[in-house]
């Protein structure tokens, strides 16, 4: 059957000269250009319409399914299909079985609905190709990327009009640059940071040039360190390792009761470091405005005081948070970020852009110059280049969609997005707690939350006075929840993750919890209400007091 019809095809799609030079010329008569315009109604209407109609979060094909679907390694000599077919194909049989996003119902991840014009602003992007590593590829591109960088920098670090002017456009100086993803941002941040603390000196050229023995070496020292708490984003873990410092030396502070940093604890781990008289040195200390696991942020300020005091470079991870800035109501939270030496903040996340873009700003416009790379072919030194100070090589032109995206919604506009993902998480936290069955883990600083189903016959059981039996109990709870996220991911009406917390005040305990992340402006507090009432109704189904809970965890593997 298979056989049967890619032979029926071949005879009519084949790959000749003719044939590749239209695929490059762009139909100019009435009746091809109306198709086009068709495919691109069918991608912008048709896709979101059937998502719409036939999709939750998922369908429910399971992963093995899919697996078996997609395991074919040859490609066909002729073309199989025609652009008509392929988005068919791609809206009818693809898109069903990936994640709907945009569902308000999708709660758990920091990936969500964007604003429609974002599908736009990005089509333009790709019928441009403009790559930015170059002015020659990218021209008024790398410019408009400069301003933006402006934009954004000064709601960051709030600096003069006089200040701006000087840099915004300068080829001798940079404020950031725009990255693949928060990952790239946040080691472009520390590459920075490492350059600038094992800098060239007496008769040694740099670490970046000598490489890590070396530079220990120049400055009698067998150890660099960074400290972040143990929140930190596993992007950091990844730097350690590229940088050559190694993943171990990322060294994880504990935290507070509110999943902030403990400074008596980085105090204590300084004073150690310190004791070594230089033999382990800190490149970087990261504060975060927004923990990826619990929405925490740092004490910002009082991060930053402790760095300078010890003259560390200090960096501040706001990747989720970042965005923050734009609301008057809430940007307070952030306070002490201009201290920041460098600010990490992905684009696709809360500024709604569509994957992949991060950004990482510096305090010092000449820091960057400790990662410069020149080739003569392009990036010549003094040029506008922007390829010469960053970790990517080829690269897109994100920025215009922020720029654009800046226009279309204003401060303001990103502001009620924020506001609303704050204040709606504020309400579900209030939710929780009223709900018998459930216990508020960690109440929401910016929009993300966690919590658990903690039956009230639980919770009597375990304040009662058999100590002998608590491990158990805590052990059924982490099943509770372990196995009502996944049926409720299976179920696919809607969808909140899950992780693993360690508590203060709980010391020694794992406690598995839901977690939440409002960001969708659709999601309203009767969707979080009728997502609680179905973590209810299965924990009902499958654990009320007489339920069978089977001892099988297989379970586990199945996403
Ligand atoms: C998401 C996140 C990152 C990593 O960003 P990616 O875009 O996924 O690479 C880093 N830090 C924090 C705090 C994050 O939430």
């Amino acid at each position: 059957m298979q056989q049967e019809n890619t032979h029926e095809r071949n005879k009519e799609l084949v790959a000749d000269w003719q044939a590749l030079m239209r695929t490059f010329i762009c139909p100019d008569n009435d009746v091809s250009q109306s198709r086009l315009v068709k495919y691109m109604q069918q991608i912008l209407f048709g896709l979101q319409d059937f998502l719409k109609k036939h999709v939750g979060i998922t369908e429910e094909t399971s992963l093995k399914d899919l697996v078996k679907a997609y395991s074919d390694s040859h490609i066909n000599e002729n073309p199989e299909k025609k652009l008509t077919d392929v988005i068919t194909d791609l809206i009818e049989d693809v898109a069903p079985h990936a994640v709907n996003v945009a569902s308000p119902y999708f709660v758990g991840h920091m990936t969500s609905a964007i604003p429609f014009f974002m599908v736009h602003l990005k089509t333009i992007v790709a019928a441009l190709n403009q790559n930015v590593v170059k002015l020659e590829t990218s021209k008024v591109f790398s410019v408009v990327e400069r301003q933006v960088l402006a934009k954004i920098h000064r709601l960051i670090y709030r600096k003069s009009d006089d200040f701006y002017i000087r840099h915004i456009q300068s080829t001798d100086t940079a404020l950031g640059c725009f990255t693949e993803d928060g990952t790239l941002a946040n080691i472009t941040a520390l590459w920075v940071a490492r350059n600038a603390a094992l800098a060239p000196k007496n008769g040694f050229d740099g670490v970046e040039s000598e490489g890590i023995p070396a530079a220990f070496q120049a400055y009698g020292m067998e150890r660099a360190v960074i400290l972040v708490s143990r929140l930190g984003h596993f992007s950091l873990k990844k730097a350690g390792g590229l940088l050559g410092i190694g993943n171990r030396n990322v060294l994880a502070v504990d935290v507070d009761h509110n999943n902030r940093i403990d400074l008596k604890c980085l105090n204590k781990t300084i004073r150690e470091i310190n004791k070594t008289e230089g033999k382990t040195r800190i490149i970087a200390i990261i504060g975060i405005a927004g923990t990826t696991e619990t929405g925490s942020i740092d004490p910002l300020r009082q991060l930053g005081e402790i760095c300078a005091e010890h003259g560390v470079h200090y960096h501040v991870d706001a990747v989720w948070g970042g965005p923050t800035v734009l609301s008057d109501k809430y940007k307070h939270l952030l306070k002490g970020i201009e201290l920041a030496d460098s600010v990490t903040i992905d684009g696709h996340k809360q500024f709604y852009m569509p994957m992949s873009c991060g950004m990482v700003y510096f305090k010092d416009p000449k820091i960057m110059d400790t990662v410069i790379y020149h080739a003569n072919y392009v990036n010549r030194p003094g040029s506008v280049d922007l390829g010469i100070k960053s970790l990517a090589g080829s690269r897109e032109a994100n920025s215009i969609i922020l720029d654009c995206a800046l226009k279309i919604m204003g401060r303001r506009g990103y502001a009620l997005l924020l506001e609303h993902g704050i204040e709606t998480a504020r309400e579900f936290a209030r939710e929780i707690q009223q709900r018998p069955d459930f216990e508020l883990i960690t109440p929401p600083e910016l929009n993300i939350l966690t919590y658990r189903l903690f039956p009230s016959h639980l919770k009597k059981k375990l304040s009662g006075k058999d100590p002998a039996r608590i491990p158990h109990i805590r052990e059924r709870l982490n099943e509770i929840n372990r196995r009502v996220q996944i049926l409720q991911r299976e179920r696919g009406k809607s969808f909140v993750s899950r992780t693993t917390l360690k508590m203060d005040g709980r010391p020694g305990e794992d406690i598995v919890v839901l977690r939440c992340v409002i960001m969708n402006p659709m999601t309203s507090m009767k969707i979080l209400r009728e997502v609680l009432d179905e973590q209810e109704e299965i924990y009902r189904n499958f654990f009320g007091e007489f339920a069978f809970l089977p001892e099988n965890r297989g379970y586990e593997s199945s996403f």
